[in-house]
């Protein structure tokens, strides 16, 4: 065992705060090695110690699907993909079946997720009859294109716990989006009072430590409620399919590692929906239904179910939040 590696760790556990350069070494760290599995230990330790021991299922509905003028290369909406030529919208009562559909399944709390072209106002129309139509415990949170300050409150006021909202890999170089904008974005939730879920996302074998560490420090400073490490799923002839894809394996790697770099203060781990992932700290995974940027299918069939999800969870040792989110839940 490198002594130096096994410091950092130990440092990590002792919840001490990782540095950038401590947290680069981890995630050099060859990831079939014994310093591997002993920062996969150690993040899953932290995070069940982080998070009273228990795992979550939230669920998201995407509720339109289509080319979006952001075009982010990794996503299947950009038109870039050419998946999406034209715009499929849920209807409300489509959006509202499947929200209460993932509660009744038992989803800690339900996400709506819109493209950039779904104006905010329409937006918050759907939210406010998905909202009423919860259980008023349920949280609600938010996926949706950047705004500002009088956006943030008027996400608060429809009943939103919070937002998820990354600054992504490669922002401003493979998506229409400057970095700032999306930074920006976050400062106004959190100052709206809306809970903050981010990730180093969406990671892909062209990405450099450098750029790890650099998304997992400025996570660090947004201290959200959840963040962790999320593998790119190619997009069939995205320009970024080239360079291939992370293995759950690698990819656990760097969710222990950045694991170890946010400590016991981000209650919420996630960024992979499969056993290894669990086993190395992720306490956190999505079901979804509807659009999903992942998916070429405007009603997704890679999204996985609230059920399975569990099942991935409990296979993993994990025992699960019943009801309300902890992660989302106010105070
Ligand atoms: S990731 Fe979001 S903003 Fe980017 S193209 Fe897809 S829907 Fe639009």
């Amino acid at each position: 065992m490198n002594r130096n590696i096994a410091q950092i760790i130990n440092k990590a556990i002792d919840g001490g705060e990782l540095t950038g350069l401590e947290l680069s070494r981890l995630l050099t760290v060859d990831y079939l090695s014994e310093e591997a599995y002993m920062i996969q230990y150690a993040a899953r330790k932290i995070s069940a110690a982080a998070a009273g021991g228990k795992a979550e299922v939230h669920a998201q509905v995407g509720i339109n699907a289509g080319p979006c003028p952001k075009n982010c290369h990794f996503c299947s909406f950009a038109p870039v993909n050419k998946i999406f030529e034209a715009e499929k919208v849920y209807s409300l009562e489509e959006i509202i079946d499947k929200a209460l559909v993932f509660e009744a399944d038992g989803a800690n709390a339900i996400y709506l997720m819109a493209t950039a072209t779904y104006g905010l106002p329409a937006y918050l129309a759907v939210a406010r009859a998905v909202r009423t139509a919860l259980k008023p415990e349920t949280p609600l949170v938010g996926n949706v294109d950047d705004f500002a300050e009088d956006g943030a409150i008027a996400l608060k006021q429809a009943g939103f716990a919070g937002v998820y909202h990354v600054l992504r890999m490669g922002e401003g170089r493979v998506t229409n989006i400057a970095p700032g904008t999306r930074l920006r974005t976050i400062a106004a939730a959190r100052q709206a009072g809306l809970l903050v879920g981010t990730c180093v996302e969406p990671v892909g074998p062209e990405h450099t430590v450098e750029e790890i560490v650099e998304k997992t420090m400025l996570i660090k400073e947004i201290r959200p409620v959840h963040a962790g490490s999320g593998r790119r799923i190619n997009i069939p002839g995205s320009p970024l399919e080239p360079y291939g894809a992370l293995t759950q394996a690698r990819q656990a790697h760097i969710i222990a590692a950045v694991k170890l770099a946010f400590g016991y203060s981000v209650p919420g781990h996630c960024g992979g929906d499969y056993g290894i992932a669990a086993m190395a700290g992720v306490n956190l995974s999505w079901a979804e239904s509807g659009s999903n940027p992942r998916d070429t299918q405007a009603n997704t069939v890679i999204g996985g179910t609230v059920a399975s999800r569990r099942e991935t969870f409990q296979q993993a040792g994990w025992e699960m939040v019943e009801g309300p989110s902890v992660l989302f839940s106010p105070g």
